[in-house]
């Protein structure tokens, strides 16, 4: 089963992606976590990488592209995966589609989760009140930038599913529990 979490920064597919991830043995293919993966590394990716993640901005659709379809070529995908925060331009959900088309698969189910901005500022500033461990781009400044390309790119993701049929919206301002089972009561009603 091929799934695809994605909302605005903040709006919890980390968090139902490592959920699936124990519950149904799916690997969480986060894009923004082998970005940042590649940075602590100091590898040539990480160093190409490292100030667009800092600023907020996208990394190029062919760089992650590349390295999702590595990936995804691991022996554990072979049940699947779940794609968190990719794709995140239409040109990366059509080399989605086409990667999986070429290995006989296809994405099952797309879930959106829908967090309005105020709550997605409240949760980093609250983050960076509880002082955890920060990440360099989890500020209100750039939480902001985030954002605006979220809508302008990746909002535009939300047409290209509904037509593909696979769009469900999940309220994401629910509690962490009440989501998960949102995304369970989805993945049963899936049609095999
Ligand atoms: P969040 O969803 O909280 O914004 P991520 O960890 O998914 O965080 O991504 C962090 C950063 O990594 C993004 O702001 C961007 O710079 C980069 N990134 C992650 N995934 C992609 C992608 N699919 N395409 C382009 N850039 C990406």
């Amino acid at each position: 089963m091929n799934l695809v979490l994605f909302g605005p920064p903040g709006a919890g597919k980390g968090t139902q992606s490592k959920i699936l991830t124990q519950t149904r043995g799916l690997p969480q293919l986060s894009t923004g976590d082998m970005l940042r993966a590649a940075i602590a590394a100091g590898s040539p990716l990480g160093l190409t990488c490292k100030a667009l993640l800092d600023k907020g901005e996208l990394v190029p659709d062919e760089t992650v592209i590349d390295i999702i379809a590595q990936r995804y070529d691991q022996p554990d995908c072979a049940g699947g995966a779940v794609f968190d925060g990719f794709p995140r331009t239409i040109p990366q959900a059509e080399a989605l589609d086409k990667m999986l088309q070429q290995r006989g698969r296809k994405i099952d189910l797309v879930v959106e989760l829908k967090v309005d901005d105020a709550e997605l500022l409240a949760r980093v500033e609250n983050r960076i009140k509880a002082g955890g461990v920060l990440r360099s781009d989890d500020t209100p400044e750039t939480l902001a930038h985030r954002l605006e390309v979220y809508y302008k790119n990746t909002a535009p993701l939300i047409g290209y599913y509904r037509d593909q049929g696979k769009l469900q919206t999940v309220d994401g301002m629910a509690p962490v529990e009440v989501v998960t089972a949102t995304i369970a009561g989805l993945l049963q009603g899936l049609r095999p």
